[in-house]
């Protein structure tokens, strides 16, 4: 079985946001980026149930800007086969994502598609259930716990009131949670062999999609800033401070 796993290329997540002067998004210029934590997550449990034998080959597919490719290599020294680039300069949304995923997973018939519950930079948390509306397969989202048994996957999924597990037919897409797994650190030696192995680069026309915004975005602005704390002297200060000047945020 195939295992496909879309990651994206996001900033990294230590570094501080800082919204453009202009305030049209998130400064991205001589920033560092990353695979986004989620998709890391995916890619670790597809190189797991590789590992298991469960899984025959796992592809790595990003979409953006050329610099995708790096991403697209930090996947491949994890442990992934092959990746597919689909490059662009376009603001890609989760549905021109998901439309692109779409045509893909109907040239390559992977079994499954893992991949992020949300990208840290939009925090959309949309794309996987696009796919699953469009290609009309069943969902796991935010998963924490994937078994494949009879034919079959069984997720548990991290849910308001605790833990629900769903049983899904296959084909299926499945959405990582942070508790799914950790994933590891490439070895030098994978870095090593990652070079060789192959990334194929196309673009959103040879999919026969347009990803143009859907979306408009028309501000981005910081949170505003919360006020210093203060040390009171006394109970009664508090008591008083409490009643005349606390609010509820
Ligand atoms: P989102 O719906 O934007 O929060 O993203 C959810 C997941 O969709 C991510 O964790 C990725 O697995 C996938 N995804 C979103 N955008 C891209 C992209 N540009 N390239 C590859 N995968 C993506």
């Amino acid at each position: 079985m195939k295992i496909l796993v879309p990651i994206k290329r996001v900033v990294d997540y230590n570094v501080k946001i800082r919204v453009k002067s202009d305030g049209t998004g998130v400064e991205t210029a001589g920033v560092k980026m990353s695979m986004n934590p989620f998709d890391e997550i995916a890619i670790e449990e597809a190189v797991r149930l590789k590992e298991k034998g469960v899984a025959s080959e796992i592809i790595a597919v990003s979409m953006g800007v050329a610099a995708c490719a790096e991403t697209i290599r930090t996947a491949l020294a994890m442990g992934a086969d092959r990746g597919v680039l689909v490059e662009t300069d376009a603001e890609l949304q989760p549905l021109a994502v998901a439309k692109m995923l779409q045509v893909l997973v109907t040239r390559e018939q992977p079994g499954l598609v893992i991949m992020g519950k949300q990208a840290i930079d939009d925090d959309m948390n949309a794309t996987g259930q696009m796919l699953a509306a469009l290609l009309g397969w069943s969902q796991g989202t935010f998963a924490s716990k994937i078994v494949l048994e009879d034919g079959a996957a069984f997720v548990t999924r991290e849910i308001d009131g605790g833990l629900e597990t769903v049983k899904l037919s296959l084909p299926t897409i499945i959405t990582a949670d942070l508790r799914l797994n950790e994933p590891r650190y490439a070895s030098l030696p994978n870095i090593m062999k990652a070079r060789k192995k192959p990334i194929e680069t196309i673009k959103p026309a040879d999919l026969g999609v347009d990803p143009a915004p859907r979306l408009t975005i028309v501000s981005v602005a910081e949170p505003p800033k919360r006020q210093a704390g203060v040390k009171v002297g006394s109970v009664a200060e508090l008591v008083a401070k409490l009643k005349l000047e606390a609010k509820v945020i």
